[in-house]
């Protein structure tokens, strides 16, 4: 409970809960779907210079350097790209900017936790749309007249936690069922299979799409996250951020962003190793029984028939192997376990294969 010094809302809120980040040696981390590997060294070498130059000086508070790094990547300007202190910070902001309008915002009910979290912390409504068969989004359910009656749409593409990737027309859908509001689509996994809606921005005004380095560019601990849209979108998003902190990104954090840009060769060879450990671990986890769901993303979402999850989650744990299991009513028979690298999946299988054999 919160103490008479709080200001009220605080008793209010309901915090996002990390996957855990045990300090213990060995084990075989698959439970927050960070990348299996390091970042390219380009990024330890630009943040190593950039620590012995100007740490005593403040950073760049529009990081323009970056910016314009991921806008020549993306085939954008640079007044197109917002960035922030993580995809999470950048959502935060997107969610006080774009959807307060005293209706309801449209939401996956099987979504990424935080967006409930933000919806409570700034008073914004929730309407949850359920997911159809199979965990999968039909477009046609976010269809509601006047447009004006809700606050937005937002959604990760791939879902989180299922992986399920919408095709780009279902996303042109959405935008065009909600002409008047944001349609802000989280593509925190796209580059490992899914389709961007980046090459809709010029065409809809309405739209916003926010990515991370955590994912693809193994930099869950830099902290980089960014929302692409028309200028517009953008400058909202720059009065929000310069209302809250003016340096959201540090010195290392942008010359280590710039360097991740840089070495896209890196890049390709990591998402390509983990697409294909994905591929095979689907097969391998279908062989003891699981159902697995398709995922465009670095993790895999699944559920056996004949063993319960949260058990099954609490055993792999005892025997040094961290997986994520969700609570919600939907989903409680699912793990979602993130892809490792090929000997920490080989290590996974082995387990449960133990596991599944004792009956547990
Ligand atoms: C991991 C994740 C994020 C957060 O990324 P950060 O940039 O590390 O804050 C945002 N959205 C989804 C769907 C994610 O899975």
């Amino acid at each position: 409970m919160s103490s008479s010094f709080c200001s009220p809302v605080v008793a209010g809120l309901v915090p996002y809960v990390p996957g855990e980040q045990p300090n213990i040696d060995k084990l075989v981390k698959l439970n927050t779907n960070e990348n299996p590997y390091p970042p390219s060294p380009w990024v330890v070498s630009a943040i190593t210079e950039a620590a012995r130059h100007g740490l005593q000086f403040y950073p760049d508070p529009e990081s323009s350097a970056l910016r314009q790094a991921i806008a020549a990547h993306l085939g954008l300007a640079a007044p197109q790209v917002f960035l922030g202190n993580g995809s999470d910070e950048v959502l935060a902001h997107a969610f006080f900017a774009f959807f307060q309008h005293g209706c309801p915002l449209l939401m996956p009910d099987i979504s990424y936790s935080f967006y409930q979290v933000y919806c409570r912390l700034y008073s914004i409504a929730v309407q949850t749309v359920a997911l159809a068969d199979g965990l999968r989004l039909q477009v046609a359910d976010y269809a509601c007249a006047p447009d004006l009656s809700v606050a937005g749409v937002v959604l990760a593409n791939p879902n989180a936690p299922t992986g399920i990737g919408l095709p780009l027309a279902d996303i042109e859908a959405l935008l065009q069922m909600h002409p008047q509001r944001v349609v802000l689509v989280d593509e925190a996994y796209v580059d490992f299979g899914g389709q961007s809606a980046i090459g809709l921005i010029a065409a809809y005004p309405n739209l916003l799409v926010v990515h991370t380095l955590s994912k693809s560019r193994s930099l869950a601990g830099l902290r980089i996250g960014y929302a692409c849209g028309q200028p517009p979108l953008i400058e909202a998003l720059e009065r929000v951020k310069n209302s809250f902190n003016s340096y959201p990104l540090d010195r290392l954090a942008i010359a280590g962003g710039i360097a991740a840009f840089a070495d896209q060769a890196y890049f390709e060879q990591t998402r390509n190793a983990v697409m294909s450990s994905r591929e095979g671990l689907a097969l391998a986890l279908e062989d003891l029984g699981f159902v697995v769901l398709p995922s465009q993303a670095n993790f895999l979402f699944a559920q056996h028939p004949a063993h319960d999850a949260a058990a099954l989650a609490a055993d792999l744990r005892a025997l040094g192997v961290l997986v994520r299991h969700f609570k919600l009513a939907r989903i409680a028979q699912y793990l979602r376990i993130s892809v490792g690298t090929p000997t920490q999946c080989d290590r996974l299988v082995q387990v449960l294969q133990a596991l599944l054999q004792a009956g547990a």
